[in-house]
């Protein structure tokens, strides 16, 4: 399951590219790109971040960002598709690209860029399998009976992006694997009808947290979702947990128009410390550091008068 030789891979770069951000990296984020645009953002007020500096959408721009979030929900259901045993993590990227390419978006993982001048991210999509949490490289990893692969993408239409993750079963999977999947779709279900204007953040965290845990399942607490719009990553940082930080300092209560991209992260040994993660030599890839497997969800969500809309189902 959990192959340390691709730590230590000699074909991989030794430099290690720090602080790659296709989700918000939580303690990294200020210096990201993400965090500079963001310098502005968080300020206290009486221990809340100011609403203002959350972009609010229009109802016509909530509207084409679903357009993208089409375009991201058909890409992920090509690749979906191309989740099969022997399939190379490389060509269920290639079938998403190939959507996105078809249906004119710009795919945003391409050339993400690191603190490292030159590098960015080398693929379309990141594909993550078993022990690899997220911005998994696509490659000649061949997916196999009883994998976890989860695929992320960002896409941009016009001037809108939109984010969404899926991680999809090869074949039959181990029951206790299959129900970590399971409960990762009920959080975000539950995330996204917790949705409504008025309510703080941090009361969907602390439910997606608890759901979490109640199942024995670890939360990866270096990545977080994000607002989302003309860029991939806006203000708010989104979390899957509560911290006295993220309380203290960057809680924020929804309004209409506010778009965020909502992603639990779980890991299958949550009982035996906080799902930590061990970023690769590749500058990329972020392994469970205890080889369990773990999974990913995500889908972008406006914040609308009535609740939610989400905007990658493909409706
Ligand atoms: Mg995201
Ligand atoms: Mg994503």
């Amino acid at each position: 399951m959990f192959d340390n030789r691709s730590i230590s891979d000699p074909g991989m770069p030794g430099t290690r590219a720090v602080g790659t951000l296709l989700l918000g990296r939580v303690d990294e984020l200020r210096r990201s790109a993400v965090g500079r645009t963001a310098a502005r953002r968080p300020v206290r007020e009486g221990g809340r971040v100011r609403a203002r500096s959350i972009e609010l959408k229009s109802p016509a721009e909530i509207t084409a960002m679903r357009m993208a979030g089409r375009l991201v929900q058909r890409a992920l259901e090509a690749a979906r598709q191309a989740c099969v045993p022997g399939a190379t993590t490389a060509a269920v990227d290639a079938a998403a690209a190939a959507v996105i390419e078809s249906g004119g978006g710009e795919p945003l993982f391409l050339h993400y860029p690191t603190y490292v001048p030159g590098e960015g991210f080398p693929a379309r999509t990141c594909v993550s399998v078993n022990e690899e949490v997220v911005h998994g490289i696509p490659g000649r990893r061949r997916l196999a009976e009883g994998d976890l692969a989860t695929v992320d993408c960002g896409v941009r239409l016009g001037d809108w992006c939109a984010d969404a993750a899926i991680t999809v079963p090869i074949g039959r999977v181990q029951v206790d694997w299959m129900h970590m999947l399971e409960t990762a779709n009920a959080i975000l279900d539950e995330a996204i009808a917790m949705v409504r204007p008025g309510r703080r953040w941090s009361d969907i965290a602390a439910r997606m947290e608890r759901m979490a845990g109640d199942a024995g399942y670890g939360v990866v607490r270096e990545y977080v979702g994000h607002g989302i719009g003309r860029r991939l990553h806006e203000p708010p940082q989104a979390p899957g947990f509560v911290t006295p930080e993220f309380l203290r300092d960057q809680d924020f209560t929804l309004r209409p128009g506010m778009v965020v991209a909502i992603e639990p992260m779980l890991t299958l040994n949550g009982s035996k410390g906080h799902a930590e993660t061990i970023e690769l030599g590749d500058g990329w890839t972020v392994v469970t550091a205890d080889g369990c497997p773990a999974v990913h969800m995500e889908h972008t969500v406006a914040v609308v008068r009535g609740g939610a809309e989400v905007l990658t189902d493909g409706r």
